[in-house]
């Protein structure tokens, strides 16, 4: 089992906040498809020939790929690699792009899955956050999709955004049960590194994230999201029984994953290949038949931390026995010690050989794992 990620990296403009790599010039569209379809050949055989069961088209935007090019690279996947007829295949897009028709269109076409970038019902925090669209028309474009046929529809928000206030946030979170959706995704701001955001912040000309402000609406939300029966499965993922996300779930479980586009990583269950984090060089590189720019063999003490990092990010935790068997029983016994020691109980369950962060004890994940970190 395995997974394909598609990396498309334009957009319309550039979010205030966003950190992934993109650019709002398209004259390298066509070079970037057809050194897509050059790497599926390049690199048809990473994963063994595993039966795919996910295919994500993330970015950037991928909805701003015309019909016939989502065709032409579904079509090529479909050529090069063993695609389970019931694979997830999720596509990102925005709500400015998806008209009746487009959506109509991607269902056509297999796709099978939205996950759109809505990030708030308030137009005010949607022009700070420099977004193309209103709210109105995100609202239209999940009922658009639905339309469409789509069953497995997810929206991404984004909380503790000062432009926004406790009141408003329990507002816009009222929307949702309104929505004929299946999964959400709330991801507190992070102003990133090489964002607008994070320099505007670092000129004074916006205020820090107010970390205070982004606790209070976490737990907002996860209030929420147990009122109306959303299982909150991952730090920032919510979904009705049988919707969790099939793509971010594999790689949580560690499973091997090909990751095609600008710097887009792979993972072939050992060791972790990135491509190059720009076009020019990516094109570069499939020109020259270059599988990747840069290639790391985890050690076992990197993958030990990198199993505690994903896994306790999840509800479903560690599996204690798995993690004693992959890692030795000494790894077990003192991540046991360390928890009993240094994490509030209140924070974590313990089971026979289950260990899960509570609702409370998930907005700590990265802390609590970092601190259970080893260096060899
Ligand atoms: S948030 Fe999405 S649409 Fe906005 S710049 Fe980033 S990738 Fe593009």
């Amino acid at each position: 089992m395995a997974g394909i990620y598609i990396h498309i990296p334009f957009c319309a403009s550039k979010c205030v906040y966003c950190g992934f790599y993109s650019v709002v010039s398209t004259s390298q569209r066509d070079a970037v498809l057809t050194a897509l379809k050059q790497e599926m050949e390049l690199r048809r055989d990473y994963l063994g020939g595993a039966p795919i069961h996910t295919i994500y088209f993330g970015g950037g935007t991928p909805t701003l790929l015309a019909p016939d090019e989502v065709a032409a690279l579904l079509a090529d996947l479909h050529r090069h690699f063993p695609v389970a007829p019931d694979a997830e295949i999720t596509m990102e897009g925005n709500p400015e792009q998806l008209t009746p028709d487009y959506c109509q269109t991607l269902r056509a076409l297999g796709v099978n899955r939205l996950s759109i970038g809505v990030q708030s019902f308030h137009d005010p925090v949607l022009q700070f956050m420099g977004r193309r669209h209103t709210a109105r028309e995100a609202i239209e474009a999940v009922h658009n999709a639905a339309a469409a046929g789509f069953h497995n529809i997810s929206i991404d928000l984004i909380y503790g955004v000062s432009e926004r206030d406790d009141r408003r946030w329990a507002d816009e979170l009222q929307r949702l049960a309104t929505l004929p959706i299946q999964h959400f995704s709330a991801y507190a701001l992070t102003p990133e590194e090489n964002s607008l955001l994070y320099k505007q912040i670092q000129h004074g000309r916006h205020a820090p994230v107010d970390e205070e402000m982004a606790t209070r609406q976490y737990q907002q939300l996860t209030d929420y999201a147990r009122e109306h029966s959303f299982e909150h499965y991952e730090v920032s993922n919510f979904a009705r029984p049988g919707f969790h996300s099939r793509h971010n779930s594999a790689y949580w479980d560690g499973t091997p994953y090909l990751g095609l586009g600008p710097t887009a990583h792979s993972f072939d269950g050992k060791s972790r290949q990135w491509n190059a984090g720009n076009i020019a060089q990516y094109l570069h590189d499939i020109a020259e038949g270059q599988d990747c720019a840069e290639r790391e063999t985890l050690a076992p003490a990197d993958q030990y931390n990198e199993t505690l990092l994903l896994r306790l990010r999840t509800r479903d935790g560690l599996d204690l026995q798995a993690l004693a068997s992959e890692f030795g029983e000494q790894r077990r016994k003192e991540l046991l010690a360390y928890f009993e020691k240094e994490v509030p109980q209140e924070h974590y369950t313990l089971t026979k050989n289950r260990l899960c962060l509570t609702e409370a004890g998930l907005w700590f994940a990265d802390g609590i794992a970092g601190n259970a970190f080893v260096e060899s």
